[in-house]
């Protein structure tokens, strides 16, 4: 068969199909891509010659996510992963080495606080956990050698906005890099490294996706700490799918929007549950009440976030009222739909913990999480106050 026949079997390099380029970016499944020569296949291993080889180390539609990353955190380097928790992942695998130190806030997403002083500690990694809202603590915990001090930007469920300036001062001084989980905000609200972070982890599953179809995480970070997340990402391979990838682009095109509109939701209902009888504490960093509402307001855009949470006086049995009666608020633990989602922390992410735990960081059998959505502001009011409703009639004829 001559080399004619064979060609024509296949299709035209993509590049080379139109004399137009489509405005959109094609999904690019291709796995392994055809080397010219020994000569040339060497020099694009050797990392001399830009250009895609083999998908696991990077292909088209991950880079393309990851610019778009890097530049709304206005960050030197940026990579895509299969999931916020495999960035999180590379995040310490590529800063760490047998017998190095981490301090670790106490209140970090359930997973990640495994993942922290759990798994890496079965590598020869030790952790100490901290109260990161509290200088002092954090201070003293990073006077033994640590390597990394690592906080989220808005801490869950109480919504807490620990002071990145600060800590990232503060770990420079012990000779520490700050590591900050932004899913929480995302970066329409808070860009960690202009506030003094070396290495940012966002879930893209989370509000930078938005439609709660896509499963990904992507690492940020300065030029200094990049040098092994490269080899970290091609070896241990929790690289993302290109289908994936495309289609948070696509979600991340009305991401500002869509943070913009939940946020001032968020506001909204806050400011609502602030005034209703059966609730007993309403947690949102956009109210003037809030104990680190300060710190957010330097360290935000502007916008507050787009989760709140709130304690009902009735405990368990007026959340699960309230449950019951919100029915177009669905219970679904994540956050970041397009829809506001609720959750109850005592029977979802923090039920790993002991009746004990959980009181000690003021998660109470009462307590709803909300992830406010795009929806209309009065329809949501109007949603969260159906379930209000049922707990108030309850609360009356008791
Ligand atoms: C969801 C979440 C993660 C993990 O992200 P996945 O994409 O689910 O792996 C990490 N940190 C925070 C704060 C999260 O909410």
């Amino acid at each position: 068969m001559s080399a004619e026949d064979d060609s024509s079997r296949r299709a035209a390099p993509a590049n080379q199909r139109h004399s137009t380029e489509p405005l959109v970016p094609p999904i690019e499944p291709a796995v392994v891509y055809r080397c010219e020569d020994p000569q040339q296949a060497d020099a694009l291993l050797a990392g001399k010659l830009s250009g895609y080889v083999y998908s696991r180390d990077a292909h088209p539609n991950a880079d393309q996510l990851a610019d778009l990353c890097r530049r709304w955190h206005a960050a030197p380097r940026a990579v895509v992963c299969g999931s916020g928790m495999a960035a999180l992942a590379v995040g310490a695998l590529s800063q760490l080495d047998h017998g190095d130190s981490i301090v670790v806030g106490k209140q970090l997403y359930g997973r990640s606080l495994q993942l922290l002083t759990g798994e890496l500690a079965r590598f020869g990694m030790n952790s100490r956990v901290v109260d990161t809202c509290d200088l002092a603590a954090v201070a003293q915990a990073l006077a033994s050698p640590t390597k990394l001090l690592i906080v989220e930007t808005i801490t869950n469920p109480l919504l807490r906005v620990p002071d990145l300036h600060a800590l990232a001062e503060l770990a420079h001084e012990h000779g520490a890099l700050l590591l900050v989980d932004n899913t929480f905000a995302s970066p329409a609200v808070c860009r960690p490294i202009e506030c003094g972070a070396d290495l940012v982890v966002e879930s893209l599953t989370k509000i930078m996706n938005g439609h709660s179809d896509v499963l990904l995480g992507a690492l940020l970070g300065r030029e200094e700490c990049w040098q092994r997340v490269p080899p970290v990402m091609a070896t241990w391979g929790p690289t993302a799918s290109p289908f994936d990838c495309w289609l948070a682009r696509r979600g991340m095109g009305t991401m500002s929007l869509r943070v913009e509109r939940a946020c001032s939701n968020a506001l909204r209902v806050a400011e609502m549950l602030e005034q209703a009888t059966p609730v007993k504490t309403v947690w949102y960093p956009g109210l003037a009440g809030h104990p680190d509402h300060e710190i957010a307001k330097r360290q935000f855009e502007g916008l507050y976030g787009h989760m709140v949470s709130f304690t009902l006086r009735g405990g368990r049995s007026a959340a699960e009222r309230f449950i019951a009666a919100a029915r177009k608020v669905p219970f679904a633990p994540s956050l970041g739909d397009l829809m506001t989602t609720l959750s109850h922390p005592q029977s979802t992410s923090h039920r790993a913990m002991s009746e004990a735990e959980r009181t000690a960081l003021g998660i109470g059998p009462g307590m709803i999480r909300l992830s406010l959505g795009i929806e209309p502001a009065d329809e949501v009011i109007e949603a969260v106050q159906e379930g209000l409703a049922a707990v108030e009639s309850v609360g009356r004829g008791q």
